[in-house]
């Protein structure tokens, strides 16, 4: 079996279970609780919240762990939306659905302007800076993008957006942790996601970074635990894998990106000499997808067949695979219905080996 469906998620790591496993054991008591144990616990608590701002340097921003990705999202944008009765948000045609329903849902009370991408996903960022004026309240903009893996030049988009002092910047990262070095610091970006599964760790959470002079609101309403924003029991478990994950992976991102583009340029030159495929990521985007198309079939046809050679990929993103829709982003970068219905979309880890990246190849080019 090949599994190519790395960007939708990924095994759990098994150092990383077994610290899940044994902080389910040991520290399973709530850490809003007044006794020991609840001491303890939120001891633990706040060592693996620190640990995890130190491995990214951050200084002034609080952690909020969420169910995933997908509620961090919605907490950054929809919490401090609260603030206003009107405004402009500034976001792309390609983010992935937890931020792009998010912005549709708020259409009726703000003006929501959505980025055309090129050719290559990416946003123009003159049309950026155009779009920025007295009005504009909010930017959301992905770092890597979940279908085709094109990288947004996020140093690019701090200076623009730092221009306007009043704009808070969101940045979903969850596709860009642990696999590209980042070319900025996150201390300049008052909102920022990822998601611990992405990252070889368990599923059922994900987190929030904010800086603490934004002034963020919950959306959920309960008890004050975690800075007021996410009320609930959480499971420390969850908080002391994500913090296992991050400090395990993090500092590989680089040695794992080398790898991940050796294995990508050998898959583009198995894939290049067949007219059939097209390629819809550009080569700069981020090795860990590849997203193309053969434009005879639908994309849930190509999956089908990969399976039956137990090769596992998905059409788009995760979320949206199980929709008969061309593909959103496929749609945005190349404005062909052909091409976005028949996309596949190919990810990779540092756990791919050479040979099942062969068998990808070998079986493609038969279909
Ligand atoms: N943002 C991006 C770019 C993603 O790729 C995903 C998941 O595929 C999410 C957000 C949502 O993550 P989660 O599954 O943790 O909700």
């Amino acid at each position: 079996m090949a599994y190519f469906d790395y960007g939708a998620t990924t095994p759990v790591d098994k150092e990383i279970l077994a610290s899940y496993i044994k902080a389910s054991e040991h520290f399973f008591a709530s850490t809003a609780s007044l006794h020991f144990l609840g001491k303890e616990a939120n001891e633990m608590y706040l060592k693996a919240t620190k640990d995890i701002l130190d491995q990214f340097a951050l200084a002034n921003h609080n952690l909020v762990f969420t169910t995933n990705a997908t509620e961090a999202n919605n907490l950054a944008i929809l919490g401090y939306l609260k603030n206003f009765k009107k405004g402009r948000i500034v976001t792309t045609k390609v983010e992935h659905a937890s931020v792009y329903e998010v912005m549709k849902s708020c259409e009726e009370q703000f003006e929501i302007i959505y980025l055309d991408v090129d050719k290559e996903g990416l946003i123009n960022y003159e049309e950026l800076s155009k779009a920025l004026n007295k009005e504009t309240i909010l930017v959301s903009i992905m770092w890597v993008n979940n279908v085709v893996g094109s990288i947004m030049n996020i140093q690019k988009i701090i200076e623009i957006v730092k221009k306007h002092p009043q704009i808070k910047l969101h940045v979903d990262a969850v596709q860009g942790l642990g696999k590209i070095v980042p070319n900025f610091s996150f201390n300049d970006l008052d909102m920022w996601t990822f998601s611990t599964h992405k990252l070889y760790g368990p599923k059922g959470v994900g987190g929030l970074f904010v800086n603490k002079k934004v002034g963020l609101h919950n959306i959920l309403y309960g008890s004050k635990v975690q800075h007021g924003l996410r009320p609930g029991t959480f499971d420390l478990s969850l908080v002391i894998a994500t913090a296992k994950a991050i400090k395990k992976f993090y500092p590989l991102t680089d040695e794992h990106y080398q790898y991940v583009k050796k294995l990508n340029n050998y898959i583009r030159e198995g894939l290049k000499k067949n007219p059939q495929i097209i390629i819809n990521s550009s080569e700069n985007s981020s090795p860990y997808i590849i997203n193309l198309s053969l434009p005879s079939f639908l994309g849930q046809t190509i999956v089908r067949h990969l399976e039956s050679a137990q090769i596992y990929v998905s059409t788009g993103s995760a979320c949206s695979s199980k929709e008969q829709k061309p593909e959103r982003t496929v749609l945005a970068m190349t404005n062909d219905i052909l091409l976005a219905s028949s996309a596949i979309r190919i990810s990779l880890s540092h756990l791919t080996t050479l040979q099942e990246a062969g068998h990808l190849i070998t079986t493609l080019n038969k279909i």
